[in-house]
């Protein structure tokens, strides 16, 4: 990294969003990549698509209303309205980019349906492909983009503040902790998967963007809602498990015990047969979905991905039960930010899983984050295209922050099934890191939020509040509120 690099745009993450943003700024920026380029983003891993109303029977408000209702009362309806009005321009720009969105025998884009979509407003790609296809069309343009540099195998470590803004970060290159001075930043650094031992997202996906936001006193909120998907493959080696997606079960596969007995309804929403398959785990049952006879010898056709997983963990779909548990898959919460992706701290952006806009609430609509990642990661370009960007004249001292493995402890701990003894015990155990571990502070402040909210709600279960409180909003806090509220904590700080 060069000093050169001084007083330009810093964007941590290159999936859609820091891409997106990147792209959208049109000056000098540098797009930090935290492997190769492309690689280990959740974007890219992507399969359904991206949810735009395209249709004649469909329209912006329907697309609206099912958002609001799967959120579960906590999504914010104006930012709802807006991001589902930009969704149908944010396809035709996608296209005019050159993303080969799949198309019917009539020429028209090819819509889906997905669950708790009232119409078929799936935009896709190449099948069960579509993540990588619209990643390797932008790669394409953010590599050909004269103004941005990307710097592959880099992350952002810190961000320093003077008078409560941006002033400077650290980023890790190579093994080696670098200053730049710049009053600008963007975390695009995807959601928290990686922070838990069962995640369909890549291992680096894991939080650090978020607690480097945490650490400079940014606000963030709606951290306790972590969507589950019901259905990962369980493989034998540890690490992010291949998704085995709805469309399975919505032609017909059943879940069914070690016994061959059904135990839920395979068809209710995503998050109630997540904690279906997570009780009967717990009551010490092995959990499979049955193929066999719904679809039988054409699964390698209809899903050639998953059947391909399968074969790779020694699973004929066509033939035996698949495996499954499941796993972290969405982060609703993240670093709050307004339509702009502003955060609290002048000179901070956020965009993408990483950001908390309110479009999802308690729970995301299926196939709204690719869209979100999209119009926001341009949202925070266009933004800071107008910005006056300088390098601040203090040099900051690297930090030295550490990012060790607690998946077991937020697996046990902070999971589907919740309660304040489970939860506070996974405080406690984290407490101690907090002070040097990205990962420990981002997992403690997720078991802080979980216990703040003494209700259960879309995605979080509390066994020992199964209700839905009327009166309950949204939890947003900074660190220092947290220190507040446990002085014990600040001293691990100190
Ligand atoms: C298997 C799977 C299937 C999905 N299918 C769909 C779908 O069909 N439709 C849909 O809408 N959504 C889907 N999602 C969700 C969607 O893919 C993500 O929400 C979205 O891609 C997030 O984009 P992003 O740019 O915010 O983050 P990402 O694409 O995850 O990119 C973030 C990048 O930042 C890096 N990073 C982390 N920390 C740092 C740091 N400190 N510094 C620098 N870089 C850092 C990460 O390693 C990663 O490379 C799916 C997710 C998964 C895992």
């Amino acid at each position: 990294m060069m000093p050169e690099m001084d007083g330009q745009p810093v964007i941590a993450g290159a999936g859609l969003a820091g891409i997106m943003a990147a792209l959208s700024m049109g000056r000098p920026c540098i797009l930090l990549s935290s492997g190769l380029l492309g690689r280990d983003t959740a974007s890219s891993l992507a399969q359904g698509g991206i949810a735009a109303a395209m249709s004649a029977v469909d329209s912006p408000e329907l697309h609206a209303e099912d958002t609001l209702i799967a959120g579960a009362g906590l999504c914010d309806p104006d930012v709802v309205r807006a991001i589902t009005l930009c969704a149908p321009g944010a396809i035709e720009e996608l296209l005019a980019l050159g993303v080969p969105f799949d198309r019917n025998a009539q020429g028209d884009l090819d819509l889906h349906l997905e669950a708790a979509h009232r119409r078929a407003r799936i935009v896709h790609a190449r099948g069960d492909g579509s993540g990588a296809a619209i990643m390797h069309t932008l790669i394409a343009q953010v590599l050909n983009a004269p103004y941005v540099t990307v710097v592959e195998c880099a992350v952002l470590e810190h961000v320093q503040t003077q008078g409560g803004k941006v002033s400077g970060v650290v980023v890790r290159h190579d093994g080696v902790s670098h200053v730049l001075r710049t009053n600008a930043c963007v975390i695009a650094s995807g959601g928290i998967g990686g922070l838990y031992e069962e995640t369909t997202s890549p291992a680096p996906v894991a939080g650090g963007g978020l607690s480097v936001a945490a650490r400079a006193g940014a606000r963030l909120i709606d951290l306790e809602f972590v969507q589950f998907h019901p259905t990962s493959l369980v493989t034998k080696t540890p690490g992010r498990r291949p998704l085995v997606s709805e469309a399975v079960r919505g032609s017909g596969a059943l879940l069914i015990d070690e016994t061959g007995a059904r135990f839920t309804d395979e068809l209710a929403p995503r998050d109630q047969v997540a904690r279906a398959i997570a009780a009967h785990i717990a009551a010490g049952h092995e959990t499979f979905l049955d193929a066999r006879e719904a679809i039988g010898k054409s699964f390698p056709t209809r899903f050639p991905a998953i059947a391909l997983a399968c074969h790779n963990a020694g699973i004929d779909p066509v033939t035996m039960p698949i495996p499954v548990h499941p796993a972290v898959h969405y982060h609703m919460g993240g670093i709050e930010t307004d339509l702009s992706g502003r955060t609290s701290i002048p000179g901070l952006w956020a965009c993408g899983e990483a950001a908390c806009t309110g479009l999802h609430g308690a729970n995301r609509l299926a196939s709204n984050s690719l869209l979100e990642a999209f119009v926001m990661g341009r949202a925070v370009g266009r933004d800071i295209s107008g910005f006056t960007v300088q390098a601040p004249p203090e040099r900051l001292a690297p930090a030295l922050v550490a990012y060790g493995d607690y998946r077991h402890i937020l697996g046990t701990y902070a999971g589907i099934l919740r309660d304040a003894q489970g939860l506070t015990r996974g405080l406690e155990l984290l407490t101690p890191h907090i002070g040097h571990d990205g990962s420990a502070l981002v997992g403690a402040l997720v078991c802080h939020a979980a216990l703040h909210r003494q209700e259960s709600r879309g995605a979080h279960y509390r066994r020992d509040f199964t209700r839905t409180d009327a009166n309950a909003t949204r939890y947003a806090f900074t660190l220092a509120d947290v220190f507040s509220d446990m002085p014990s904590l600040e001293k691990v700080f100190s």
